[in-house]
């Protein structure tokens, strides 16, 4: 058997912590127990019907059985862009400032290809989605983390960057309604990055998965809203939370024309576009009825409430999210996030994600997801109860 050598971008890869997690789940499965799994980030309801009748018809048309352009479909980038208008009231010539991604982990992981030399440095927040960070490593740059604390709203202290990072810096990553710690951002914030980036020169990629993800009446803003931020960024969007469509890979980045460009430079380069039915659906998911949003959000908040209330009741550190279905949890301080995961579902059959998988800022803390219905989510809250934590 020859030795295969793998590279150092693989070889240098962060652990990946949630292993023991995953080998501990499928020893407490062996065992027969029944597993409450708030670990994953996958809605746990069906993609809308119009949606899936529209792929069921596209797929069947031969015209798109062929390759998609690779930038995306005129009609699907109109779409967006029509959304954008309606949602946000933000206008955006389809043609430049919009590109289709095979989801927006696609764009997410390719963008700092087009603007990362090795050693140029990139701000990530941490705690953070981990494709902020593995995607910058990749492009052989240093990602500068800027920690997420609780006594700043979980937001990033642009004035704690030292100015000879930010002068390097090429390209910054937030993320609002942010996963994992479910914080919102103001426009007061959007406004002082905007003021940093043009300040520093520094691109913002601004990672709004969550944007149609709130309660309790609350509308979550886009970043390109505030004056002067298609001046220095972009913004990516997922139809994979908003519409139950995890699976279909398709979501799309808009913004500023040249970065919307490079992008699409390198994707030309490595993929060949998303599937023009895929595409189709995700037009009839951008503009067919948008009512089923508010339904789904409710019953995220039931369940959000269910599971805060119980927490209170528990004693644990938590405040009701505004949005995204995820709950970010201080836990006591005898514990590291890693052992309370353990303890949680060695002993109660419940998984939750500890928060330092997420950056080492995130220690300290366990995410829990808002995926399973009210009644498990009860269950849930009946077991941690029960094992008295
Ligand atoms: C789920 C998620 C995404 C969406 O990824 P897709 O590739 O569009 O499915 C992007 N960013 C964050 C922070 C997420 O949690």
């Amino acid at each position: 058997m020859m030795s295969i050598e793998k590279a150092e971008r693989l070889k240098t890869l962060p652990p990946y912590l949630f292993k023991e997690l995953d080998r501990q789940k499928e020893e407490v499965r062996k065992k027969g127990m029944d597993i409450i799994d708030l670990g994953v980030g996958d809605p746990d309801l069906p993609t809308p019907a119009h949606i899936i009748e529209a792929l069921k018809r596209a797929s069947s048309d031969p015209a798109n059985h062929r390759y998609p352009s690779y930038t995306g479909m005129e009609n699907f980038k109109s779409a967006a862009a029509h959304w954008y208008r309606r949602r946000f009231n933000v206008d955006l010539d389809p043609k430049r400032e919009v590109v289709t991604l095979i989801g927006s982990k696609e764009g997410i992981a390719h963008i700092p290809l087009a603007f990362i030399n090795p050693e140029d440095v990139a701000l990530v927040p941490s705690p953070a989605y981990p494709v902020y960070n593995i995607g910058v490593r990749f492009a052989g740059g240093k990602p500068y983390a800027m920690n997420l604390v609780k006594t700043n709203d979980f937001l990033p202290d642009l004035n704690a960057v030292p100015e000879e990072i930010a002068k390097k810096a090429k390209l910054m990553f937030i993320n609002y309604p942010n996963n994992p710690t479910s914080a919102v951002a103001s426009e007061d914030f959007f406004r002082r990055v905007v003021d940093f980036a043009a300040a520093f020169k520094i691109i913002v990629c601004h990672d709004a998965a969550y944007s149609e993800m709130a309660f309790d009446g609350y509308r979550p803003m886009s970043f390109l809203q505030v004056k002067g931020a298609k001046e220095v960024g972009i913004e990516f969007h997922s139809l994979s939370k908003t519409y139950n469509m995890t699976g279909w890979r398709i979501g799309f980045a808009v913004g500023h024309a040249e970065v919307i460009n490079a992008l699409g430079q390198i994707k030309s380069n490595i993929d060949s576009g998303a599937f023009q039915a895929v595409q189709i659906a995700g037009i009839a998911a951008l503009e067919g009825d948008q009512s089923f949003i508010e339904k789904m959000n409710r019953e995220y908040e039931a369940r959000r409430d269910i599971l805060v209330n119980g927490l209170l009741e528990l004693g644990l550190s938590v405040s009701k999210p505004r949005a995204t279905f995820y709950v970010w949890i201080g836990i006591p301080r005898n514990y590291t996030s890693a052992e309370f995961a353990s303890r949680l579902l060695a002993k109660a059959g419940v998984v939750a994600t500890p928060g330092n998988g997420f950056g080492e800022a995130g220690e300290g803390y366990i995410r829990m997801a808002l995926t399973v219905n009210r009644e498990r989510m009860q269950e849930a809250v009946e077991r941690l109860r029960s094992i008295g934590i």
